[in-house]
């Protein structure tokens, strides 16, 4: 069994930049060097904005770059009932409670009480209060929708010392330079939503169970996801999987300095492609020593 397993796992949102190339090759080329094994997952659990298109053009895209991962890649939007059974075992073990708020509602309620809100990894962290069964029951019954928050305080309580000692290890760098063995504070994140109101799962649980079931390693991801491994150390902890090691690298920024979005065409990797540029510019670019 390699002892080396990690993944590129783009969301089909929209088309490839260079910031994904990079990633993907830095995954890519971590898991050559070390006799290991390359996963792509399509992380499409946004049914309304990923689209199939992307999809495919995520396959075109890293098959130019010279890529080549484990076939067929594992699609979230298939998985829905296991991110369901990871829920499920998170509720038994009382760490997760139903928010009925809606968005305007809680950003009212950070409104009024500033001082809580110091800016979290998605947003202002956001504590909520678990309802009374009846209420929750009316509520239900009247068909409001509802989101699962993980409650960091019912967790602390849960796993006692085990929680002050959660922590991770990071070979790359965040953006603030931190690196090594990292103390894990997911109560920055707030009580997060593990389970949306439209999905029924969410980036954070799917992809931790995700990383855990397919026996991912190492990481590899942009900076920009590095506070993700506060709060993912502590969800693999509570669903009794190990912690993988992570390994962030630097984003790719555009001229003006400002890393690539989805929204920057021009630097898409199908624009790059059909401007002409080849596969060996883009590692030029990129600074990656041709394979
Ligand atoms: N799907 C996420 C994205 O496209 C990446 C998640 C990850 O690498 O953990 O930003």
């Amino acid at each position: 069994m390699p002892s080396f397993i990690t993944r590129f796992a783009p969301s089909p949102t929209g088309l490839l930049h260079l910031g994904h190339a990079y990633s993907a090759l830095l995954a890519y080329d971590a898991a050559t060097t070390a006799n290991g094994r390359f996963l792509l997952r399509i992380e499409d659990i946004d049914q309304t904005r990923c689209k199939p298109e992307f999809e495919q053009a995520i396959y075109e895209d890293l098959a130019w770059l010279g890529l080549s991962w484990e076939k067929p890649a594992r699609r979230q939007s298939e998985h829905f009932a296991d991110y369901d059974a990871a829920l499920d075992i998170l509720r038994e073990k009382g760490v997760a409670y139903r928010c009925f708020k809606t968005r305007k509602e809680i950003a009212d309620e950070i409104t009024r009480a500033p001082h809580l809100s110091p800016d979290g990894p998605d947003g202002p962290p956001y504590v909520g209060t678990p309802l009374a069964a009846l209420e929750e029951r009316s509520l239900i019954a009247q068909g409001d929708a509802f989101a699962w928050r993980l409650s960091i305080s019912a967790a602390r309580n849960l796993l006692g010392a085990a929680f002050e000692q959660l922590a991770f290890t990071e070979e790359g760098a965040g953006p603030n330079g931190e690196t090594g063995r990292i103390t894990a504070t997911p109560e920055i994140f707030g009580d997060p939503v593990i389970a949306r109101k439209d999905s029924g799962t969410s980036y954070h649980l799917a992809s931790v169970y995700d990383d855990a079931t397919q026996g991912v390693t190492h990481v590899i991801r942009g900076q920009d996801l590095f506070h993700a491994a506060h709060l993912h150390t502590l969800i693999y902890a509570l669903l009794g999987f190990p912690t993988p090691i992570y390994r962030c690298h630097k984003l790719i920024t555009g001229e003006n300095g400002k890393r690539l979005a989805k929204r920057d065409k021009s630097m898409t990797l199908r624009a790059l492609r059909e401007s002409g540029r080849h596969r060996e510019d883009i590692l030029t670019r990129l600074e990656i020593s041709s394979r």
